[in-house]
């Protein structure tokens, strides 16, 4: 069994897939070309953007936003406790200040409540400028943008939202990837819609933000092209192979793939129904399942959860086992009087299962027998 199985996705979208790569071997345009294009194009068309650019990574496309949006030293970017390094790492990278929040009980979503506390506490101390809250639909599951959008625009913050594991999700009819004035996403293979390597977009609606952002991916080129350079910037480019890979595979992910992550979904929500918290999906919501999460009473059940899949070699994974804020990487930044209560629990109980649009049903019963044996 696979905790998420990309051979079995290849197998089906493989006539497509081979043809395309095929024809950028026959092309030798490696670079740009057709496909990129065409790439860009669909992309925000289905996250309903004007603008899509693609890039090397999800970290790239990051630190590309983080930059377009000026980020730098004396900034505060808020971020919440629960996610991977690299939703603010890029803008560590150019100097500001991370303030984590803590995340809400039921969605591991960035609490706006705890937003509202530390933007208020960075603004009590005023040493740091608020600049911009990043907002992680984590596990694919999108954030409370009722609540974050007015908190923002209270207080004059920028939003980015960090759609890289959310690329499918929507959230009151409005795809993840459309929300904050840059949204990021990822192509890394394990994400929803991931291609054979490195990958990802920057998504945005004003004009001037798409040119600034091109800018930042190609060296800072200027209106003279790209021996014009006018700012620094970085090499950062999705190649033609990646854009062949995820055409088809972004089709697969619109026409069956959602629905059969929420047919597996629902599948492992029914059947530990009342016996383990299951994954919080918000009226109007509609995860993209990035990882199915489980959350065990305490940390002793969970490490019963774990041993058992282990013995019947059933891959399971623990996102995360650490919160950012007890990262050492982030051990000086202000944390306030934040105790972030949620994330650490949530940290100490959570377990991922197998979860990928072609799990079958059998190995799937597999997965629940064995996780439920472990609670008895
Ligand atoms: C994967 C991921 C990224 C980084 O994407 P890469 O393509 O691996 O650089 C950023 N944020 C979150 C929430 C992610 O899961």
């Amino acid at each position: 069994m696979h905790f998420i199985d990309l051979n079995a996705q290849y197998h089906a979208l493989k006539a497509e897939i081979n043809a395309n790569l095929q024809s950028v071997l026959e092309s030798a345009q490696f670079i740009g070309g057709p496909f990129v294009g065409e790439l860009e194009e669909k992309l925000a068309a289905f996250a309903g953007r004007k603008h899509c650019l693609t890039c090397a990574n999800g970290t790239d496309a990051l630190l590309a936003a983080y930059m377009a949006l000026g980020v730098g030293p004396g900034d505060a970017v808020f971020c919440t406790d629960v996610t991977m390094v690299a939703s603010v790492e890029p803008a560590k990278m150019l100097g500001a200040s991370i303030v984590f929040c803590d995340i809400d009980a039921r969605t591991y979503n960035i609490c706006p409540n705890s937003l509202e506390r530390q933007i208020k506490a960075v603004q009590a101390e005023g040493k740091l400028t608020p600049k911009v809250v990043v907002a992680v639909d984590i596990f694919g599951n999108p954030c409370d943008y009722d609540a974050l959008l007015p908190i923002c625009e209270r207080h004059n913050l920028s939003l980015i939202e960090d759609a890289a594991q959310s690329f499918g999700a929507s959230y009151h009819g409005r795809r993840c990837g459309s929300f904050g004035r840059i949204a990021t996403t990822s192509f890394f293979p394990a994400k929803p819609l991931g291609c054979y390597g490195d990958g990802g977009a920057i998504f945005m609606d004003e004009d001037e933000l798409e040119q600034l952002c091109r800018s930042l991916c190609v060296h800072g080129k200027g209106p003279g092209g790209k021996y014009d350079n006018v700012r620094v910037g970085m090499n950062s480019r999705l190649d033609a192979m990646q854009a062949a890979v995820l055409l088809p595979k972004l089709q697969a992910l619109e026409e069956y793939e959602l629905e059969a992550r929420q047919t597996v979904a629902k599948r492992y929500d029914d059947a530990f129904a009342g016996k383990l918290m299951t994954p919080f999906v918000a009226e109007g919501c509609i995860s993209a399942y990035a990882q199915y999460v489980l959350l065990a009473r305490d940390a002793a059940q969970r490490e019963r959860i774990i041993d058992r899949l282990d013995g019947k070699g059933i891959p399971n994974m623990v996102y995360y086992p650490t919160p950012q804020h007890a990262l050492p990487v982030f051990r000086h930044e202000p944390h306030y009087s934040e105790l972030y209560q949620n994330a650490n629990d949530y940290c100490a109980r959570t377990v991922s299962l197998p979860m990928h649009p072609y799990l079958k049903e059998q190995e799937q019963q597999l997965v629940i027998d064995t996780v439920l044996e472990a609670l008895l």
